[in-house]
């Protein structure tokens, strides 16, 4: 199994570089040479199994032998094994051809952690068997922070900063962040914005001297095995209902592109996808895309579905990778102009491919909070912001002929003051986190400064300044 960069110009790698690689040389991201297939046999065979054999299967093909088979379902059950519901990814019904997945019943309850415990499994393993140790540091505007540190704290390999803006995160968020006690984790209060926080991180990964000295890695959305690990639940949730045999429309509520992307893999393994819905907040580049063909970034709109407030989509390059033909000369292209002039025209061709896969709808801040109580009121789902915006967009494109499938991302009580203005109901958090506002905080406030940043990550992996 070969991985090869959407911008054809950096070192083929095998499953296990390529992961813990992340941002491919070239500046591009690394997706699969060829798209194994499951036969329309081996997914009737996924009905009825748990999820962790489902996660087996349909990961297994994608690893090229990067980790032997007994030690690959161990790595699996224990991602998996802290879930707080035994089908890990339950499927709810909303109305008639309507269901929803629910993505939230991780450790920090958002779809983040699907990808992060095996991610920081597969790291772990990686790397104890060659001995060695990275550092891995992310900025967060919330929910991928709270994920990687919860996948990440206690394993010996690794040392895992996160960088978050000090006061721009919910408290739910920067508790499951500061109250991991195991002192590889550390959560840094940044004095500034989210974007402050990115630049600060790219600034660590370009500087190649400290970059070396500590061993950096990342595992933002780019990285390809978290994709990898969002494939799964495509799977388990179209079987569900009757795949292979029946053909099942999601919708994913979108930020980044990593999530949808994955139902893209899934429908090229064979699975029988039929429209893929990108559902967006005000924050809207992925549907005028795919509404006008033009690519144009604008400023970034602060909304109740701050996880999917971005400016440009970074998987959305592995699409265009494939509606240009794997051409990656003219994805690279199209990448410069987006720097050099903040945005590019999608060819003809390409977004009559795009099309083919994906459909698209925006949801105003208006209709999200409408879509939170009409959804308590008719069906007793509280839905947290970004579902609400998946389950609005998917009540366009209902069609007797497949069912809908809408993900839910996040649990509502991650985002409780958006779903009690929206509802007059405040989400309890789950039995199992119950103590998380009594648990003690650990943090480190740091300036927007990146030799401070620097000088901290240093310290605290064991390297003198
Ligand atoms: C990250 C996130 C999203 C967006 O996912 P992408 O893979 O970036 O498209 C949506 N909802 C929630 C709750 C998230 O945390």
């Amino acid at each position: 199994m070969r991985y090869i960069s959407t911008r054809g110009d950096a070192p083929v790698l095998g499953f296990e570089e390529a992961m813990l690689t992340g941002l491919a040389r070239d500046g591009g991201l690394y997706v699969p040479e060829d798209i194994p297939q499951l036969s329309e046999a081996e997914i009737a065979d996924l009905a009825g199994r748990s999820y962790e054999e489902a996660a087996f299967r349909v990961m297994w093909p994608f690893l090229g032998g990067a980790f032997g088979e007994d030690q690959f379902r161990e790595l699996i059950a224990n991602a998996y094994g802290g879930f707080g519901h035994a089908a890990r990814a339950p499927l709810v019904q909303l109305g008639p051809g309507h269901f929803l997945l629910e993505l939230f019943h991780g450790p920090t309850l958002a779809f983040k952690d699907f990808a992060m415990q095996i991610i920081g499994q597969m790291f772990e393993a990686a790397l104890s068997r060659s001995g060695s140790r990275v550092t891995i540091v992310g900025a967060t505007s919330g929910d991928t922070g709270s994920a990687a540190i919860e996948a990440f704290r206690g394993l010996d390999a690794v040392d895992v900063f996160i960088l978050y803006p000090h006061g721009r995160i919910s408290e739910v968020q920067r508790r499951q962040m500061t109250t991991p006690s195991e002192a590889n984790v550390h959560a840094l209060a940044v004095d500034g914005d989210f974007d402050d926080c990115q630049a600060l991180v790219k600034a660590m990964f370009n500087d190649f001297a400290f970059r070396d000295a500590v061993a950096l890695a990342g595992v933002n959305s780019i990285n390809w095995g978290r994709v990898l690990a969002q494939v799964v639940y495509y799977f388990t949730a179209a079987v569900s209902l009757g795949a292979p045999g029946r053909v099942v429309d999601f919708t994913v509520p979108t930020g980044n592109f990593g999530d949808i992307f994955a139902g893209y893999i899934a429908k090229r393994m064979g699975l029988p996808v039929g429209r893929l819905i990108v559902a967006t907040n005000r924050n809207d580049i992925l549907h005028r895309t795919l509404q006008n063909g033009a690519y144009v970034k604008e400023g970034v709109h602060p909304t109740i579905s701050p996880s999917m407030d971005i400016q440009v989509s970074s998987n959305f390059e592995r699409a265009l990778f494939d509606a240009y033909g794997r051409d990656g000369r003219a994805v690279a292209q199209q990448m410069e102009a987006l720097v050099a002039e903040g945005g590019f025209e999608v060819s003809q061709g390409a977004i009559g491919v795009l099309r083919e896969h994906y459909a698209s709808g925006r949801v105003s801040e208006e209709e999200t909070s409408a879509q939170i109580a009409l959804s308590l009121e008719t069906t007793g789902e509280l839905l947290c912001p970004h579902s609400a915006v998946g389950v609005a967009v998917a009540e366009r494109y209902l069609r007797r002929e497949a069912p809908m499938v809408t993900l839910a991302t996040a649990h509502p009580a991650k985002f409780p003051d958006a779903v009690e203005a929206a509802t007059g109901v405040r989400p309890p958090l789950p039995a199992r986190m119950a103590d998380l506002y009594e648990r003690e905080e650990r943090v480190t406030r740091v300036a927007n400064d990146l030799q401070a940043v620097e000088e901290i990550v240093r310290d605290r992996v064991g390297l003198v300044a």
